[in-house]
This record gives C-alpha cells, sequence and structure tokens, in this order.
C-alpha cells in the first residue's frame, strides 16, 4: 500500500475558558494511534510554533501546531474527517476562539517557510492565508471566522532550519488540580542543568513550569533534547496522575522571532524586530519605574521603553548615555497620541558604552589639593595653603564605562516563550530539518 506525506497545522483551538492547542493535538494524536496504529508514521516530532508575541489579538501563547506524518492512502480521508469532527466537538463550547485545520498533502514548499517568517515577525491578514492555501491546494477546516488559518499555514511551514527546542508536556483531567512536589522542582533543575530552562524563576522562586490558567496542561518542562526532558519529567514529583505525555519541538527559547532591520522608517507597528543604533537621549523614568530612552539609527529616532518587569533589561536602560552603540529587540507599538513607534524593550545589548568626560578642577601646584573655583572668570583658590591663580583651566578626565556593556535579558517569569535564555546561549543547534520516520509512540505516552 503507497503512503502519503502529509503536513497538518492547527491553530486557534483554545480559548479564555479552556482547552489547549497542543492538548487537541494530543487527543487527535492519540486517537490516530488507536485507530490506524500501524498505516501511520510520523516524520517529524510534532511541531510547536510560536507565533509573533506582539499580536494584541492573540489568545493566549499565541502558539500553533503542526503535524507531519506518513500515512497509507486508503485512510488519508478517514484521518481528515476524525480531526474535522474532533475539531468540531473540541471547541462548540468555547465561542472566543477562530480555530482551524490546514492540510497540506506531498512536499512543502518554500511559500509556507516564507509565510511561516512572516508571521512570527509581523502582522499577517487573513486574505494572505487564504490565497496561501488556494495556491497550494490546501485542505482547510474551519469554524467561525477561520482566523486561527494563519497560524495552521504558518505552522506547516516553521521549522525547517535553525535552531530548535524541545518540551515535553503533561496532561491532566480538566477537574484535577495541579499538584507538584515544590522541591522536586528544584532537583530537576540541579539535575539537568544547563539543558533544561525557564522551569523555576531563580529570584522569586515561583514555578514557571505549571501554567495558572484552565488549560488542561499539568506541567511543561523545556528544554534541549527529549532525552533530558523523559529524564526531567521523571525527577519530577507529580501528585495529581497526568492523563499522558507529549513530546514537541518547537521555536521557544530561539530569538528566532525578531526581524532585523537597519533603519527606524522601516519599523512596522506589532512587528518583533532588532535595531542597531545610538541612544540618542538621556534614559528617564517614567511614573510606574519604567525606563524611556531614544535611540537613533543616524537619520530618524525611535522610543525605547524598558518596562519595570523586564527586570534587567529596565536597570541597564537607566545606566544608559547619549552615544552608547546599542541593539534593541522587542516589540514595535504605536505610541498613544503620538505619531511615531516605540518599541517594547524585551532585550538590550550595550555594544559599546562612551567613557563619561568628568570636568575637574586642577590641582593646586603647591600641596596637590584639589582647587576650589572661585567663580565664573574669578580664577581657582586653595583651601588649605591659600594659593590662588586666574590662569588655571578644568581638566578632563575620562572614566571608562565598559562594565556596563553587555547582554541583558527579563527574568524568567516575565520572559516571552521566544526568549532566548542565557544558558541557552552557546547551545543552539543549527538545524535542516529533513524527514525522519518515528513511531508515534516515541512521541506520545498515555498512561493508563
Ligand atoms: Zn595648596
Amino acid at each position: 500500500m503507497p503512503y502519503d506525506v502529509l503536513h497538518i497545522g492547527v491553530d486557534s483551538v483554545d480559548s479564555l475558558s479552556g482547552g489547549c492547542t497542543t492538548h487537541f493535538l494530543f487527543e487527535a494524536l492519540r486517537e490516530i494511534m488507536r485507530r490506524f496504529n500501524d498505516k501511520v508514521k510520523l516524520l517529524d516530532y510534532p511541531i510547536l510554533a510560536r507565533l509573533n508575541p506582539n499580536i494584541p489579538w492573540k489568545t493566549r501563547g499565541n502558539g500553533a501546531v503542526c503535524l507531519r506524518l506518513m500515512a497509507q492512502s486508503n485512510v488519508i480521508s478517514s484521518i481528515e474527517e476524525l480531526l474535522a469532527l474532533m475539531l468540531k466537538s473540541y471547541t462548540q463550547s468555547y465561542h472566543d476562539c477562530d480555530p482551524a485545520i490546514a492540510i497540506l498533502h506531498g512536499e512543502l514548499h518554500k511559500d509556507f517557510l516564507d509565510f511561516y517568517e512572516k508571521t512570527l515577525r509581523r502582522v499577517v491578514a487573513l486574505r494572505e492565508a487564504l490565497e496561501l492555501a488556494q495556491s497550494h491546494d490546501v485542505k482547510v477546516v474551519k469554524t467561525r471566522s477561520g482566523l486561527g488559518l494563519i497560524g495552521a499555514l504558518a505552522a506547516i511551514g516553521s521549522l525547517t532550519e535553525g535552531d530548535y527546542t524541545f518540551e515535553i508536556l503533561a496532561y491532566r483531567c480538566e477537574e484535577e488540580t495541579r499538584l507538584l512536589d515544590y522541591n522536586s522542582v528544584w532537583v530537576m533543575e540541579f539535575e539537568t542543568w544547563p539543558y533544561t530552562f525557564n522551569n523555576i524563576d531563580p529570584e522569586t522562586g515561583r514555578i514557571l513550569l505549571t501554567p495558572r490558567g484552565p488549560d488542561p496542561v499539568l506541567y511543561g518542562v523545556r528544554g534541549e533534547s527529549p532525552q533530558v526532558l523523559l529524564k526531567a519529567s521523571s525527577l519530577l514529583k507529580v501528585y495529581s496522575k497526568p492523563i499522558g505525555y507529549l513530546i514537541i519541538r518547537s521555536n521557544q527559547g530561539t530569538d528566532y522571532h525578531y526581524l532585523r532591520v537597519k533603519k527606524v522608517r522601516e519599523v512596522e507597528p506589532y512587528s518583533s524586530i532588532l535595531l542597531r543604533g545610538e541612544v540618542a537621549s538621556k534614559p528617564k523614568v517614567i511614573s510606574g519605574g519604567h525606563v524611556v530612552f531614544k535611540v537613533s539609527d543616524g537619520v530618524e529616532e525611535l522610543y525605547c521603553v524598558a518596562y519595570k518587569p523586564s527586570g534587567d533589561v529596565r536597570r541597564a536602560s537607566e545606566k544608559l548615555e547619549v552615544g552608547d552603540e546599542v541593539e534593541v529587540y522587542g516589540g514595535a507599538r504605536r505610541l498613544l497620541g503620538l505619531d511615531a513607534l516605540s518599541i517594547n524593550l524585551e532585550k538590550l545589548m550595550i555594544l559599546r558604552a562612551r567613557e563619561k568626560v568628568m570636568e575637574m578642577n586642577p590641582l593646586c601646584p603647591r600641596c596637590r589639593k584639589r582647587l576650589k573655583s572661585l567663580g565664573r572668570g574669578g580664577g581657582y583658590k586653595c583651601s588649605r595653603c591659600g594659593f590662588k591663580t586666574a590662569e588655571a583651566t578644568k581638566l578632563a578626565s575620562r572614566i571608562s564605562r565598559k562594565e556596563v556593556e553587555g547582554i541583558y535579558l527579563p527574568p524568567p517569569r516575565s520572559m516571552r516563550h521566544l526568549a532566548k535564555p542565557f544558558r541557552r546561549y552557546g547551545l543552539e543547534k543549527k538545524g535542516v530539518y529533513e524527514l525522519e520516520e518515528m513511531k508515534l509512540r516515541r512521541v506520545l505516552m498515555v498512561g493508563r
């Protein structure tokens, strides 16, 4: 029996009252395994593609999922029907989501890769998604507006190259509370460091691997490989029994969303950008404790705002001086009431901090004490020996500020899903996606 290749993208299955796109995937895979086990093979880990976090109308994490699989030709239509039915029943009680499934048969065209890159960094219209789907014969299942089609198509084109990470997700029955032994999270953190990340916030000790919303995720551990995540998961003491686990591949923790722009004029509202420039105004602390400064590309200036929760980013911003060379990372917003954009700072690199020039009074030639100024045009006087002069001029003293140079990130508790934490620097993967056949059991573990 011949096999067909399918790329199945799903998005916007989650709602503020429950549900979760990865959980839908978990349920769908479970059903596929139950019904078609020996007729279906995965070609990659299930993918979770986090998309542009700066879109104001997203649901929670703005993540879409994709399954790449190989199925016997005679079961393909049954799989498609199953997914459509499951989508309908999964989302019928949620009225605040616009779910969509996109199914592409055969080879992955470069158009999908481009679409993913765009959806990751910019704002994309539904019309563009519909055009892409039409021009490549993508089968679309949607309810309501189908706005989720954007994410579903982006997920299909995602993670074909570049850096990536993994996450193991444990699911619960919705009525089960999330009970986790706090100390076991620290044990897991120490035992798997630095190959897992953002599971606990070191400053506050807050556990980050359990979500607080009503969704069915019990916990999710993020890390570098499926092996380290299985180990991490075995170290966690969980009192509420998971109904199963799913291992996914993701762009989380990669910084992949920043689009490098050369000029301020290239910055679009709601895009995620990085820009190199010079600090053009002295940082100001505004009400709420946030810090505002301007960065110039040599022609135009851009406002940058470091909000209080951004921690070290805010603290470093306050120390900036005009002329410092920086790289700013963040989401572009339109400033209310002003015809200007601002960057909501998510990361700051101080590449070159200018020396500070301080003017100082000259020293007394007789006793080396620093002279006192006698005011404008009045010359200088030594307060120890009484020496007086009208000739001397101020001395410029240069003070190095090298110690402020470096990379600044927010604490894990206020970090974006896509943001790369410090411990991943140097662990980046240079992946190129190749089809790799794997059994469903390798990514999906179901409890009894
Ligand atoms: Zn003196």
